[in-house]
């Protein structure tokens, strides 16, 4: 009996090493979301990691705004919208293609 207790805090233990490791591996997952890596953690701590796995899933992930810029380089205005000639340079009858510029943000 005494040896069967033994086994079973064994097995208790390993189950929560994997457990955390899970729960860790979750919050690695979740800092790529907008949740968040440590909410992603407590979540899958307390909830089981199963919950947590969908609660990241379920996350949007962190968004990356594509800004894209166009840009005269005649005087040097930048527009958000796209045109075929720089509006500003237009007005005094020059037509300057505008280049397109992407930026990329978190
Ligand atoms: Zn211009």
């Amino acid at each position: 009996m005494i040896k069967y207790d033994y086994l079973n805090t064994e097995v208790l233990l390993v189950t929560g090493i994997i457990y955390v490791f899970l729960a860790l591996s979750i919050a690695k997952l979740g800092t790529y979301k907008t949740c968040g890596g440590w909410r992603a953690f407590v979540v899958s701590f307390i909830l089981t990691p199963i919950v947590g796995i969908i609660y990241v899933s379920l996350c949007p992930v962190k968004s990356i705004l594509k800004i894209i810029h166009y840009r005269c380089n005649h005087c040097g205005l930048e527009y958000t919208t796209e045109h075929k000639y720089c509006p500003s340079c237009l007005k005094e009858g020059n037509k300057y293609k505008l280049q397109r510029i992407s930026m990329k943000t978190y």
